[in-house]
């Protein structure tokens, strides 16, 4: 996911090649007599060889010349595969593959919906897979299924390629299993391939991806805009972005999976995860999706990848350095910029998935496979517990706002890394210093070389972040007609709103600037601001066309932290509109206490 480790010689093609060398003569050995199985796939298949290791402590590690696991094998030669299996992990799939592969499921009576979620500035449209049985293909139809909808996304950042190779296949298997699996109790929506435009930028891995250990070509992580699709959440900026929110506002998915793979530090994990690690995704008793994933979901998963599949995954993060990694392991960030951090605002559940980019390409496809079938399984055997718990997160964040400031939980709108990590072990992988300037293996800078010596070292764990400021929920804001942008943007992210049809005066707070800070340095293309100030009290005249946005409705969370001036990720942050101009908040939004009168002939927008 970061960038960690300084590439030192980014045109580089030299590569030793370990990983697709001795894949044919594995992929023999672990062919199975039938199609992949979701649950316990590799515990029929013999862990040891299927899944890359016997399962738990040390010995699970991935050893420097170790190909890894490879991911399942296709038996039924009626089926399709995906480049990556066609060319035994030596290639990726192109834009026109992932099409072609999901063409070839249809054709032959694969019973799955397909669709678009929308097109890109290059004109690609995004494809959609649904898969459940009995299949349903509208949001209506998988709601009344009563099951959880369960959103898998690949490739957002574009060379990071095995969740793109792992979906596709996830879905051909599942499809094609016969006996009941998760199908049978999920509603799967499936985009292998989000970031399109950056997929077709294929060029040498040396350059798109540096420190990732194969394929040779891949595509390049933002999107054809030059947009970090994962920075776009809230500003919503990307046509990709604007159809990844309209999906969610209409399917509403209960659980969000986006597939990575990281790099930097050198641990002994396939894959790392995370859940939403914004404090406001957790503002429980009955807004817990951050914490539900947190506590119970992940432990759980982590459990079971390990004793049935046999990988070693561990929660996100990176060493302070690779020499004192006893200093510490530090989860990213907490904004909603990234796609798993905004969701669980929704009042869902996400969950972040970050293979290892050291490991080999068919590892990385096999592990992020493992990870996401053992999800698919655990959300299928939940189902009522996630479900209820999006019902009870929606109905929470609606009675808030309804009730008018003071009500429920204060919101965190800005947060910080925990100050109280606790301790634990996390699997340290020793490195040696080089001589010579010849790369070891692809993805490791020169100088340096893996050793394939593990070990535990205990050390504080930062994985969570708290809050540094909160705000109470208030009944909702009120915002000038003329501010487009904004409601263009609540719009986007499917906020209700509703409109003034007679001017009228109201009490409410208006927003007083201490301070402006805008930043020297753009990011992602803009100047991000923070401002310091405050709500003060006071009358104001609301004219015919306002807007209002009511914070009671299930995403009151998502339009408290784009539209307060205050919030570490909002519309302010990322200067939408221009609202800050030489050192002055434009167009500052009323926050209101209560309903305001009827007298407002509040209606429709
Ligand atoms: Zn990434």
């Amino acid at each position: 996911m970061t960038l960690v480790i300084p590439r030192s010689a980014r045109n580089d093609t030299t590569r030793t090649s370990n990983s697709v060398a001795t894949v044919p003569a594995l992929r023999s050995l672990v062919s199975p007599s039938r199609a992949v199985t979701i649950t316990g796939a590799c515990l029929a298949l013999g862990a040891t060889l299927a899944c890359g290791g016997t399962s738990g402590g040390i010995a699970a590690t991935p050893s420097v010349t170790s190909t890894g696991a490879l991911p399942p094998a296709v038996t039924d030669s009626r089926l399709p595969r995906t480049r990556a299996e066609r060319t035994n992990y030596t290639e990726t799939s192109h834009y026109a593959d992932v099409v072609a592969f999901i063409d070839s499921l249809r054709r032959l009576g694969a019973p799955i919906a397909v669709g678009s979620i929308g097109t890109t500035t290059e004109n690609r449209t995004l494809p959609y897979v649904i898969a459940s049985r009995p299949l349903v293909s509208t949001p209506a139809a998988a709601r009344a299924t009563g099951r959880p909808i369960v959103y898998v996304q690949g490739n957002i950042h574009a060379g990071e390629v095995e969740g793109k190779e792992a979906l596709q296949a996830i879905i051909r298997d599942l499809v094609y299993q016969t006996r009941r699996n998760v199908l049978d109790s999920i509603v799967l929506i499936a985009v292998p391939i989000y970031n399109a435009d950056g997929n077709e930028r294929f060029a040498d891995q040396a350059r798109n991806r540096g420190a990732q250990n194969g394929p040779p070509l891949v595509g390049q992580r933002p999107n054809a805009q030059g947009l970090d699709l994962n920075r776009d959440y809230i500003k919503a900026e990307a046509p990709e972005t604007r159809a990844s929110l309209a999906m969610f506002n209409e399917w509403n998915p209960d659980v969000f999976v986006d597939l990575h793979t990281t790099n930097g530090s050198y641990h002994g994990y396939a894959l790392t995860y995370a859940p939403s690690l914004n404090p406001a995704a957790g503002i429980g008793p009955s807004f817990v999706g951050g914490a539900y994933a947190r506590d119970s979901i992940l432990p759980e998963l982590r459990s079971r990848v390990r004793t049935r599949r046999g990988y070693e995954t561990f929660d996100y993060g990176n060493f302070v350095s690779q020499d004192s990694a006893e200093k510490g392991w530090f989860t990213y960030d907490h904004r909603p910029r990234f796609g798993t951090n905004y969701y669980a605002l929704r009042g869902r559940i996400a969950v972040l998935s970050e293979a290892y980019s050291h490991d080999p390409f068919a590892r990385r496809v096999a592990s992020t496979y493992a990870f996401v079938s053992e999800l698919l399984s655990l959300v299928a055997e939940r189902g009522p517990r996630v479900r209820s718990l999006a019902a009870s997160a929606d109905s929470a964040a609606t009675a808030w706002g309804a009730q008018g400031t003071g009500a429920g939980p204060q919101i965190p709108i800005r947060a910080d890394l925990t100050t109280t990590p606790f301790t634990g072990e996390v699997i340290v992988e020793a490195l040696e210093a080089t001589s010579d300037t010849m790369r070891t293996e692809p993805g490791v800078r020169r100088g340096i070389r893996r050793t394939g010596n593990y070990r535990r070292v205990r050390m504080p764990i930062y994985d969570r972040f708290a809050p540094t400021l909160t705000t109470t929920p208030a009944w909702g804001f009120a915002l000038s007609a003329s501010d487009s942008s904004a409601i263009r943007l609540l719009r986007l992210h499917g906020v209700s709103l509703q409109r003034v049809t007679v001017a009228c005066d109201i009490a409410g707070e208006m927003f007083t600037s201490d301070s402006v800070i805008v930043s020297p340095t753009p990011f992602q293309g803009r100047r991000e601001v923070r401002i310091e100030g405050g709500w003060r009290r006071a009358d104001a005249r609301l004219d015919a066309g306002a807007f209002v946005v009511p914070l009671g409705q299930p995403l009151g969370v998502v339009a408290t932290y784009v539209l307060d001036p205050r919030s570490d990720d909002g519309l302010v942050t990322w200067n939408v509109g221009d609202r800050v101009a030489n050192g002055r908040l434009q167009l500052p939004p009323m926050r209101l206490g209560s309903r305001p009168p009827t007298a407002c002939g509040l209606g429709p927008a």
